[in-house]
């Protein structure tokens, strides 16, 4: 039988046909800013080698202005052009194609030098650009087309032209950026001139036998944005002037709707590439939210588009493809769209990775070699850290027993799986289960291991995990005061609600609590209303006129710290302002400055700057942090018996499953 039949046929593109229809998403992955090339070639190279039918890389800018920050990856030299030759070299070499990303990022360059359609400054920064005059434009397509060109001497197999997500060329189309009364603005044919002209003459200076992809905005969200029969006109427009393919793109870097985070539902935008397809004759590829090969092969089988692009889902695997097609789809690391080690990385200035694979951006340093002298290994704790230690450890040839005194694997993993928009936990649990199945790991789950059962054991590694820190507040007998284990394991609730601690957890559980029904992550109809995006075709930009739509909440809840500080300032920089907008639909006050006084069968007593005062709740539920559960290994170090500790049961504090999975990982690649 064949896999996935639609998803592994070829692509014909006249001078050149692919191998399937999965292209690797353009991502920024700080790599080509350390300056080792074989670094770079190397994560390329993996990913040819696992089957991906194109790549794009992070987008390269044409110059200086143009470079999202200072610094920025491009092809500026000669010596630019035999460093990315290294790369295009060891791809080809693997039996893959790849094309480069040209990104002009326009006002969102992160730079003095920014330059725009005119002078309207983002949201999003600090810099309000120059608005170019004739000679200005000009210089920026000839900088463009050269970096066409010498992306062909560096031996790519084409370009991708970055023209959606709110970057340079998406600032001219739209009013919302473009001011202009001269050729370059005014009437929409005025306002896409520079895209289609960027397009036109890259076409001409790279000649016939070579991919120009044109990434288009299908849905800007927002205000101002492109309406629908302009998206067409302008898809039109960009084949007509020689693009090999369109790229979908979904928002502006500044929309205030989320379009890849883990609560967006899977393929929430393919409806619009489904309705520009028939529009044009060249493939037009998909995006946003498409992780699986089951969803891929859906979306091409019904029609919707030519390809898909997943770009983080190569970060969790390099072998998606291989995987898919030789019926070991279970085997795939699935991408939770966290965000943890890849985008929130590549904001703090960090190299890109992936929470659920270490490897990423890190293929020459961290590998999971053959064992030449296989231990016996104790893992006591399958949560992240311990699951991802004895992966690694079994694959790598040792022989593993994995303890864990719950019935299922997953630990906190399984906690988070409860929360409305994070039912890709589900998929890493599952994902775990099948590795430790396949590596022949001997599960002993329900059993408590003690030091007794561990002392025949090679190595032991203690990932026992956190207990909840009990903040000690006073409180009254008759209060109803309840843990976030209990909660999101289903203990009831009342309906005011006061949540002790702001942090992932407390997040978490005021999302949890405030939701009613169905998750909106599971029904694309419900969510797109709780955003307020609407059609393109009926609302400019798609954005509803009558805003967010959230479903009620189902109780009153407060979000409480104890800094001063807005809460929420510690959650992942991508993703932070989707929890707290989430919760403020929801109507949840979150407030900091609180010091805690007594709970009651009234509420949390408090005091804050305003002096006592008395939050009414039915409920207090605490999420005051972890302490690491030690027990086991003060048992065993009392013993002698030597030990590694890892996840939680090492340092609690700033505790995550990106930690702990990179933790797991590294120390079963030592051992
Ligand atoms: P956390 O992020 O460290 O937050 C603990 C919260 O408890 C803070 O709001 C803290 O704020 C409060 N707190 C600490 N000590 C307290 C005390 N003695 N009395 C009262 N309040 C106290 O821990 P967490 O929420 O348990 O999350 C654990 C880890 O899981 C986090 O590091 C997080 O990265 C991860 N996680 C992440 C996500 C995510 O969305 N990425 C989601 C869930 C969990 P004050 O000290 O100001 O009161
Ligand atoms: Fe996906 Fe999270 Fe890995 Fe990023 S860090 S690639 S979002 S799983």
């Amino acid at each position: 039988m064949t896999h996935y039949p639609h998803l592994l046929a070829p692509l014909d593109l006249g001078h050149v046909t692919l191998k399937n229809r999965v292209l690797m998403g353009s991502m920024h992955t700080g790599l080509e800013e350390t300056g080792d090339w074989d670094r770079v070639a190397e994560f390329y190279a993996a990913r040819a080698r696992g089957g991906v039918g194109l790549m794009v890389t992070g987008g390269m800018a044409p110059n200086r202005e143009g470079g999202v920050f200072p610094g920025a990856a491009g092809l500026y030299t000669a010596d630019d052009i035999a460093n990315h030759r290294i790369v295009t070299n060891r791809v080809h070499d693997a039996g893959g194609r790849i094309a480069m990303q040209i990104l002009h990022a326009g006002r969102y360059a992160y730079g003095k030098e920014c330059v725009s359609a005119s002078a309207v400054k983002s949201p999003i920064s600090p810099f309000p650009p120059r608005e170019l005059d004739e000679d200005g434009i000009e210089k920026q397509i000839a900088d463009m087309v050269t970096a066409a060109e010498r992306a062909r001497e560096a031996g790519y197999d084409g370009v991708e032209v970055m023209g959606s997500e709110g970057y340079f060329l998406n600032q001219f189309l739209v009013t919302h950026t473009n001011h202009r009364t001269d050729r370059w603005g005014g009437t929409y044919q005025n306002r896409m001139r520079l895209p289609v002209e960027v397009v036109r003459r890259v076409r001409a200076a790279v000649g016939p036998d070579f991919i120009i992809i044109y990434r288009i905005s299908l849905i800007d969200l927002v205000p101002d944005g492109s309406t629908w029969p302009e998206v067409v006109q302008l898809a039109k427009a960009i084949q007509a002037a020689g693009a090999s393919m369109l790229n979908t793109g979904i928002g502006w870097h500044e929309a205030r709707v989320p379009t890849i985070a883990t609560s967006v539902p899977r393929r929430a935008f393919t409806w619009l590439t489904a309705r520009l397809r028939p529009e044009v004759t060249i493939p037009v590829i998909t995006s946003n939210r498409i992780n699986a090969p089951d969803v891929a092969e859906a979306v091409l089988a019904e029609g919707a588009a030519d390809m898909v692009s997943m770009a983080r889902p190569f970060l969790a695997d390099a072998d998606f493809v291989a995987k898919a097609a030789s019926g070991r789809a279970a085997e795939i690391a699935p991408c939770i769209a966290c965000n943890q080690a890849c985008l929130d990385h590549t904001f703090s200035g960090k190299l890109t990775s992936c929470l659920v694979n270490p490897r990423a951006c890190h293929e020459l340093e961290l590998q999971y070699l053959p064992t030449a002298t296989p231990k016996s290994i104790a893992v006591v704790g399958a949560g992240p850290a311990g699951l991802s230690a004895a992966m690694v450890a079994a694959q790598r040839g040792h022989k593993v027993t994995l303890f864990d005194r719950a019935h299922q694997i997953g630990g906190q993993l399984n906690l988070a799986k409860q929360v409305p928009g994070k039912e890709e936990f589900h998929g890493l649990v599952a994902w775990f289960a099948t590795m430790v199945d396949r590596a022949g790991i001997t599960l002993r789950l329900g059993t408590e291991a003690d030091p007794a059962s561990l002392q025949d054991f090679d190595e032991v590694i203690i990932a026992t995990g956190v207990i909840p820190r009990d903040p000690g507040i006073a409180m009254d007998p008759d209060a109803h005061v309840l843990g976030y284990i209990d909660v999101l394991q289903g203990a009831p609730v009342g309906k005011r609600v006061a949540v002790v601690g702001a942090g992932g957890i407390g997040f978490d559980v005021a999302e949890y609590l405030v939701h009613q029904g169905t998750s909106p992550t599971e029904d694309l109809d419900l969510w797109l209303r709780e955003w307020g995006v609407a059609d393109p075709a009926v609302s400019r930009g798609g954005l509803a006129p009558e805003g967010p739509q959230p479903h009620p909440a189902a109780r009153q809840v407060s979000l409480l710290q104890r800094k001063a500080e807005k809460p929420g300032r510690g959650l992942g920089k991508t993703t932070g302002w989707i929890h707290r907008a989430s919760l403020q639909m929801k109507g949840v006050q979150m407030k900091g400055g609180m010091a805690y006084d007594r709970i009651t069968s009234q509420g949390l007593a408090v005091t804050t700057a305003d002096g006592p005062q008395m939050i009414p709740a039915d409920t207090v539920v605490l999420c005051a942090g972890q302490l690491p559960e030690r027990g086991l290994a003060d048992a065993l170090a009392a013993l002698g018996i030597a030990c590694h500790i890892i996840g939680g049961a090492d340092v609690a504090a700033e505790l995550d499953a990106k930690r702990a999975i990179d933790q797991g990982a590294r120390l079963a690649a030592r051992l």
